[in-house]
């Protein structure tokens, strides 16, 4: 038996203090302690990796502290699209989903897709409605918007519009189960103002979402255009894969290769 583990993020800029919400960073933990629960209560009754990357993003989707499910950003029409993937390693089975619109938890549907199949990859219209057919509950689009994602918005807006530089806090784990099975999941809004119908690196399988047994699982944040370029996520599995590079090595030299 393996030792379990399992690692979360809140996203790049997630713990930027809130405009006048002197709470948020101790809320943003709570919720990140949350998720950890969730994922760990899964992995710690010999449950699978990749039940417990989809419970512990689950939370962090419902929680309006990060920029994935209800608290994403906004888009440049005002509008919530939200990304999603979810990789088993065990098997490179994945699902992806993008421009979801009224989808609770994009990440349980990236899943479904996953488990049904035949496509790996789903957007806008297509993703909701397969999310509906399997009975995953729908809301408005306005159940997603939050006041402060309102005003970055306008904020931006007012200052000429989009700018890749501006993140907050796409969420993401990342397990190795007691068989050593690894997974990844990565759920976000994406970038605040950004372009109608732009898709990131979350969704993209080898971009900001990837799992191998063999190598490694990655959920990585930042700016999805520069981790789509490199295909970040299965550039560093790779490294170890083939190059034999250590986790630290492959990190670093697919974080030089980004810049
Ligand atoms: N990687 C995400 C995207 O570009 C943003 C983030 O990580 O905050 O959509």
């Amino acid at each position: 038996m393996a030792e379990w583990k399992l690692v979360i993020h809140g996203g790049a800029g997630a713990m930027r203090p809130v405009h006048g919400d002197e709470d948020h960073v101790e809320r943003a933990r709570q919720g990140l302690r949350d998720a950890l629960d969730a994922g760990s209560e899964i992995l710690g009754r010999g449950g699978s990796a990749i039940n417990a990357v989809e419970a512990a993003v689950r939370v962090l989707e419902d929680d309006p502290c990060f920029n994935a499910g209800r608290g994403s950003t906004l888009n440049a029409k005002g509008l919530v699209e939200l990304d999603a993937a979810i990789m088993d390693g065990a098997n490179r089975r994945a699902g992806a989903v993008a421009g979801v619109r009224t989808t609770r938890a994009p990440i349980s549907l990236a899943r479904t897709l996953m488990e049904r199949g035949p496509h790996v990859f789903l957007s806008y219209e297509g993703a909701d409605r397969l999310a509906r057919e399997a009975k995953l509950e729908q809301v408005d689009n306005e159940w997603f918007v939050t006041d402060e994602r309102r005003r970055q918005l306008d904020e931006l807006l007012a200052k000429g519009g989009f700018d890749s530089e501006v993140k907050y806090g796409t969420v993401g784990a990342v397990a190795v189960d007691a068989e050593g099975h690894v997974a990844a999941a990565t759920s976000t809004g994406g970038l605040t103002a950004k372009q109608w119908g732009r898709i990131g690196d979350s969704p993209l399988i080898g971009a900001g979402t990837y799992a191998d047994d063999r190598s490694a699982a990655v959920s990585a944040t930042g700016s999805g255009e520069y981790f789509i370029r490199a295909v970040a996520g299965h550039q560093l599995a790779e490294r170890m894969r083939l190059g034999g590079q250590s986790l630290q090595e492959a990190l670093e030299g697919t974080l030089e290769d980004i810049r």
